[in-house]
Order: structure tokens, then C-alpha cells, then sequence
């Protein structure tokens, strides 16, 4: 049987899970995470190398599932080849299926692009539509992308970029409580003024592939630490 003083030492060693609703996420928090980003990151950009919005549409399509430095290493031999919409609509699918498979998932992102971009050349003259209304009904695009899209390439804070990143961010600061993205986006809409929407989600991002990590947070170097709940973070 355990003494008291046993007790003490496996309830020490026990790790914990910090609770999930510590605190109400507020306007003023989400300014101070901000403000932490913008001092760190401040010149944070898309990962995704592109020379215009349709070449970013793609690449963008190529990152699900994927690192962004792989899509990279896959785009400029992609571009060579089909430089445009109207190349790329009328790309072999198994040719184009060669050059992007190393991104994974390539059947489906190359019957995406190819159908995406005869939407491209047929409905909107082989060029970027500049809205989300648009951006979503073509082929593999869904509001993340939209997103990328408009905010990168055109400027446009059509709403915040949700990614694997944000959506651990977002929870680990106290944000937000939601796992789905589109319930994150909408608390971060509400938390965030619109003039950070874009930039937020890019510095978010960089945070989380430096020091915020999925597996092991480097909470003891983070400049968040401080107003950070670090929700679900193991403690030892
Ligand atoms: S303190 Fe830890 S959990 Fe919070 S943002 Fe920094 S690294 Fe992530």
C-alpha cells in the first residue's frame, strides 16, 4: 500500500492535462497573441513559392497532405511543363499525375487540377476568380484554399486560413475550444480585426513549425508563454 508521502511522489510525477475551458477567449487576448506574432514574424509569408495566383492555386492544391517544402520541389518542373490554365487544362493525367506524385494523393489532386483548370479557362477566361463564392465551386478548392488564395495573391481577408497549424495554435492558446476548422475560422473572425486575418494565419503557421510543435512545444523558449494557457499541454 501507498504511504502519504508515496502518494505525493506519483501524484507529482502524474502527468497532467491542462483543462480545456481554462478561460473565455477574448478580443483582448487574441490582440496579445497577435501583437507576440507580429514582433517575432513580422515579415511571415506564405511557405508556398509562387509567381501569381494561379500558380499559388495550384500549389495550394498539391499541399494537402503535404509539406509545403515538398510542393516546392515539385512546382518549378510543374510550371516549366504547364505554365498556365489553359496548358494545364489540357494536360495527360498521367503525365501530370508523374510530376506531382511525390506530393501524395496524386490521382485525386491530378483529376482536381485538370478539371479546376478547365473550369479556369471556360468559365473565367484562364484566370483566378477573386471571389469565395467562385473559388469554391471549382474542382479540389474549399474554403481554405479560397482563402490562401484571395489573401496572397489578391490581398483580400476573405476570412482567416485554418490549417493543421492554426487549428492546434488556436486550441493550445485558448482561442478557440472547436477541432473543425470552419468553427475555428468563425471564433477567429469574431476575435480578430479584419486587417489581421491574413497575416495572422501566416505568422500562426510559423510559429507552430518552429516552436509550437505538435509533439513536443518548445513552451520553455516561446515568446506566447506568458499569456499562453498552453490547453493540453502535458505538464510533468
Ligand atoms: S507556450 Fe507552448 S503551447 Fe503556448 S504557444 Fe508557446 S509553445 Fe505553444
Amino acid at each position: 500500500m501507498a504511504t502519504k508521502s508515496t502518494h505525493g511522489k506519483v501524484a507529482s510525477a502524474t502527468r497532467k492535462v491542462r483543462d480545456r475551458g481554462a478561460k473565455k477567449a477574448t478580443p483582448e487576448n487574441a490582440a496579445a497573441v497577435a501583437r507576440g506574432l507580429a514582433q517575432e514574424y513580422g515579415d511571415a509569408e506564405c511557405a508556398l513559392v509562387h509567381r501569381n495566383a494561379f500558380e499559388l492555386l495550384i500549389a495550394t492544391i498539391l499541399s494537402a497532405q503535404c509539406t509545403d517544402q515538398r510542393v516546392n520541389l515539385v512546382t518549378p518542373a510543374l510550371f516549366k511543363l504547364w505554365p498556365t490554365a489553359e496548358a494545364m487544362a489540357k494536360a495527360k493525367t498521367t503525365e501530370l499525375e508523374k510530376a506531382i506524385q511525390s506530393t501524395g494523393f496524386f490521382r485525386n489532386k491530378a483529376k482536381n487540377i485538370v478539371g479546376c483548370c478547365q473550369k479556369l479557362v471556360e468559365q473565367h477566361g484562364g484566370q483566378v476568380p477573386q471571389t469565395l463564392v467562385a473559388l469554391v465551386k471549382l474542382p479540389g478548392i474549399g474554403r481554405k484554399t479560397a482563402n490562401v488564395v484571395l489573401g496572397t495573391a489578391f490581398g483580400i481577408p476573405s476570412g482567416v486560413v485554418v490549417d493543421t497549424h492554426v487549428t492546434r495554435l488556436c486550441n493550445r492558446l485558448g482561442l478557440t475550444k472547436q477541432t473543425n476548422a470552419v468553427k475555428i475560422e468563425q471564433d477567429l473572425i469574431k476575435l480578430l480585426p479584419q486587417e489581421e486575418w491574413i497575416i495572422f494565419s501566416h505568422r500562426l503557421i510559423h510559429h507552430g513549425r518552429r516552436i509550437c510543435k505538435a509533439r513536443k512545444p518548445l513552451c520553455g523558449v516561446c515568446m506566447l508563454s506568458a499569456l499562453c494557457p498552453k490547453v493540453g499541454i502535458e505538464e510533468k
